[in-house]
């Protein structure tokens, strides 16, 4: 493979420049417009992106704006390598301009620069170099330009329902080594029509997948009798809860701590701090039974719920509550291992729930990904990846998401290195030019493993 190399560091200054270029559209997902379902940004990057894809000498197709595609190769069965050419807002903070994608101390620096139009570029030479090297290919290769995987993957549906799944393939766009298990996840609305008795309202948390940090409940009570309650539990708990008079009623005030949806054992959940409260003043059947079966607890172990793993357990988070005017409404965030289905999970919860009265209604289901880890992509990948680094490492588990949850046969390959600061979504995003010459061997040693 050193000729595969050669080749790829004769082409780096041309891989820096098309980058650069890339780097220079700020393609934020805008109003949807004719043709453009991601906004005029987006898809003027889009088509940039497949016209130096042409200019290398690919084939390329445009799928109507959602995403697009340079190919190479004969037959049916194809590689794929599913990449991503929107970006998130720049937000503050730069110190080098976010879309003028200058150059210091060999470092490019832009948003996307790392997620993740570099990772994608890199794949583009690593194919031109297999091709200009006569080397065999099996199958075909695709490098995929995704264009909406910043801001609800909507792209990648019309690309399954336009097109068949590729036999192969890794998405750039996380870290590495490869990626064999990604949870799955299911936002769910848990909501009863229940008798709220003194509790005017209760409201707490800002989204499903955040572990919320205050809930304030209103109560139709006597201030001396919730506060006397309230200073005794306190004393008990050591929770943070505190209370006071208002013209509308006493009004309670929880604080935990903030923490992302993933990893609720991190964070303290002020929503259920607060039941665990208003059990004491208020004798409500669906508000002991959550204290009883999901409580401080985030492992979902008291709904029937415990899923271990050694890629990680299953997760639960209560993310919102809503209660006023005779009705209820919990809204949670559950990942689940890479292993199990959503079904699994489903039936679980419909059984401990079944004597609550309660609907259960999904507002998001994102399926787990997951290959055995001798798995021959996962084999594959990995085997480039030590070649490269000299590191021999397991394979990764995430509880996050990427591509490889809406694209069959994929997994999440690179592009962050072991030690690699992590910029994605932060000011001042940037590649080492050296960093993006070794992602494009990488990638080229890839591309060529799978489809051969
Ligand atoms: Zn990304």
């Amino acid at each position: 493979m050193e000729l595969l190399d050669r080749y790829i560091e004769q082409n780096a200054s041309g891989c820096i420049g098309h980058l650069r270029e890339l780097i220079r559209f700020p393609s934020v997902a805008g109003e949807p417009q004719a043709g453009m379902p991601f906004g005029r940004d987006v898809n003027a990057c889009l088509t940039r992106a497949l016209e130096i894809a042409k200019e290398l000498g690919f084939t390329v197709k445009n799928l109507d704006g959602y995403c697009g595609y340079a190919e190479y190769g004969e037959g049916e069965e194809y590689v794929a390598v599913l990449g991503h050419l929107d970006v998130v807002p720049e937000g503050e903070g730069w110190r080098h301009p976010p879309y003028a994608a200058e150059m210091e101390d060999s470092r490019i620096y832009g948003r996307g620069t790392t997620d993740d139009k570099g990772p994608i570029v890199a794949a583009l030479y690593g194919l031109k170099a297999i091709r200009d090297a006569g080397l065999p290919f099996r199958r075909k290769v695709r490098i995929i330009f995704g264009c909406n995987e910043e801001s609800g993957c909507g792209d990648m549906p019309y690309y399954m329902s336009h097109e068949k799944p590729p036999v192969y393939g890794f998405t750039p766009d996380a870290e590495f080594p490869a990626i064999y298990s990604e949870k799955g996840a299911l936002f769910l609305e848990i909501t009863k029509d229940i008798n709220l008795q003194k509790i005017k309202s209760v409201t707490g948390g800002v989204a499903p997948n955040s572990v919320p940090a205050t809930c304030r409940a209103l109560l139709d009570m006597e201030y001396t009798e919730v506060s006397s309650r309230l200073d005794a539990f306190v004393k008990e708990t050591g929770v943070k809860i505190t209370c006071e008079k208002t013209d509308a009623g006493v009004l309670l005030y929880s604080e935990g701590h903030a923490a992302h949806g993933s990893k609720p054992e991190l964070g303290r959940n002020a929503v259920m701090q607060m039941l665990g409260f208003l059990e004491k003043l208020q004798d409500i059947e669906l508000i002991n039974f959550l204290n009883v079966h999901i409580g401080m607890d985030s492992n979902g172990a008291g709904l029937g719920l415990a899923m271990p793993d050694e890629a990680g357990d299953l997760t639960l988070n209560v993310g919102m509550i809503e209660a006023a005017n005779g009705r209820l409404k919990l809204t949670l965030d559950i990942r689940y291992p890479g292993k199990y289905h959503e079904k699994d999970v489903l039936d679980r919860l419909q059984k401990a729930f079944l004597e609550q009265g309660v609907t259960i209604h999904t507002k998001l289901a994102m399926p787990a990904v997951y290959f055995p880890k001798d798995h021959f992509l996962i084999r594959t990948l990995m085997g480039v990846y030590e070649k490269f680094t000299g590191r021999k490492e397991e394979p990764l588990a995430i509880g996050g998401g990427t591509y490889a949850k809406y694209v069959p046969n994929l997994v999440a390959f690179g592009p962050l290195l072991p030690d690699r600061d992590d910029l994605n979504h932060m000011a001042n995003e940037y590649i080492e030019a050296k960093e993006l010459l070794l992602l494009t061997k990488i990638y080229g040693a890839a591309i060529y493993a799978l489809a051969n």
